[in-house]
């Protein structure tokens, strides 16, 4: 089957000024990254914060504009569309954020807040209040809270009217960026439970980007793996969690708790912080956290390569 989405050579640039007498430098926030959402799935992205997952699910939705590469969506190049075709590519595609109430009035009750984009996209009056009504229930809150006020809403409430949000013109893709870590645990599953079951109902396709492996681990089909700007692992999550093979996802995974007492492995700590994304170590942006750096890795900078159907940027691999 074709992807729904198809990422290639996605960069994202940005450029630090320096004092009057040095020249600027750049930060490669996302570095040439390549990625082919399938229809239905849900790709996890996961990754320290710092390592570039947030500016590349924005630059996939055009939030921002990326520096260079090309992003195919629904079989369209969203560089060759014209201004009316990118409004309507952009109601197939919402994004969800961690706290979604960051950007919006607290003034407005929620009815104008779901309203907005049905208003935006030219969605005629006689429409809107069914979709409110049906859009507010399908995300567990009774027709009564559109005329509440943001502050009126628990943690978990508010999250399910950021959902309500993006779900409002029916979208095909939903970039979820870390929408559960603001929440207690008991609520991050709930939240959860509930993206799943509208992914059935309404056949979305996800991105799901956080920093936490658990929640990633309990929502994706396969997960990508990102270290400073790059897609160091990639393949399917059953497998890649099972037999992790990035010394990074490997240390990743050995800092969350397991349930299941076979799957025990050693603690791996990783030496030292993320590097500054401004100035990243040469060769293998990895090698001065990596415990199996050797030689070749502080010079010749790996390139993703397919080990058993498994995606793994790493010179220990071929
Ligand atoms: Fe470690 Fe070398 Fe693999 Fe990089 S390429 S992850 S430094 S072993
Ligand atoms: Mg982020």
């Amino acid at each position: 089957t074709t992807p729904i989405l198809e990422v290639k050579g996605l960069t994202k640039r940005f450029s630090i000024q320096k004092g009057w007498f040095q020249k600027n430098s750049y930060v490669h926030a996302v570095n040439g990254i390549d990625l082919a959402v399938r229809k239905g799935e849900t790709l996890g992205i996961v990754g320290e914060s710092g390592c570039g997952k947030s500016t590349l699910g924005r630059c996939i939705l055009r939030l921002l504009t990326p520096t260079s590469g090309e992003t195919i969506f629904q079989g369209k190049n969203i560089r060759s569309l014209s201004k009316p075709e990118l409004k309507a590519m952009r109601r197939d595609m919402q994004m969800v954020f961690q706290n979604p109430f960051d950007t919006l009035n607290p003034k407005l009750m929620i009815q104008q807040i779901l309203s907005e984009p049905l208003i935006a996209h030219g969605i005629p009056k006689k429409d809107r209040q069914t979709l409110l009504e049906e859009t507010i229930e399908i995300v567990g809150l009774g027709k009564q809270h559109l005329l509440r006020y943001p502050h009126e809403f628990s943690g978990g409430q508010r999250q399910r009217i950021g959902i309500a949000r993006a779900l409002m013109l029916r979208p095909k893709l939903i970039i979820a960026d870390e929408p559960v870590s603001a929440l207690d645990v008991s609520i991050q599953s709930q939240i959860l439970n509930l993206l799943q079951d509208l992914q059935e109902q309404f056949e979305l396709t996800y991105i799901f980007i956080s920093h936490d492996l658990s929640v990633v681990r309990h929502i994706s089909d396969r997960v990508a793996v990102m270290y400073l700007g790059e897609v160091v692992e990639f393949g399917d999550k059953k497998e890649l969690f099972a037999s992790p093979l990035h010394p990074y996802t490997q240390a990743l995974l050995s800092a969350t708790p397991v349930s299941d007492p076979d799957e025990k492995r050693a603690r791996i700590i990783l030496q030292g912080d993320l590097p500054s994304p401004s100035n990243p170590p040469g060769g293998c942006k990895f090698h001065p956290r990596c415990p199996s750096c050797f030689d070749m890795c502080k010079k010749v900078s790996p390139t993703l390569q397919d080990v058993n159907e498994q995606l793994v940027a790493c010179h220990l691999y071929g």
